[in-house]
């Protein structure tokens, strides 16, 4: 028998996207509903993180937007949405 444990997150319990520069390691954390854009490039060191454009930019600024929207969610709503996580997640900064 496997044992996997899954964890199943709403809209609601997610609180930002966070980005790390892979050139000088620093973390920007984006709150969800502090902006609805991502920024394109470190504020720390300056680097370029997206093309002006890019399919990846476009991409998560419509996740982030699409995140603030699903939190706004009319209590009312006829469903409930979740996100399945494992149990056991893999985060990029080995810890
Ligand atoms: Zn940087």
């Amino acid at each position: 028998m496997v044992w996997e444990e899954r964890f199943y997150a709403e809209p609601k319990d997610i609180f930002s996207i966070r980005l790390t520069c892979r050139k000088c390691q620093a973390s920007s954390t984006i709150p969800l509903g502090d902006r609805e854009y991502i920024p394109e490039t470190c504020s720390y060191c300056h680097e370029g993180w997206f093309t002006k454009g890019s399919t990846d930019h476009k991409y998560l600024t419509w996740l982030l937007q699409s995140l603030i929207g699903l939190r706004r969610r009319d209590t009312d709503a006829l469903c409930n949405i979740h996100f399945e996580l494992p149990g056991h997640l893999n985060m990029p900064n080995g810890t």
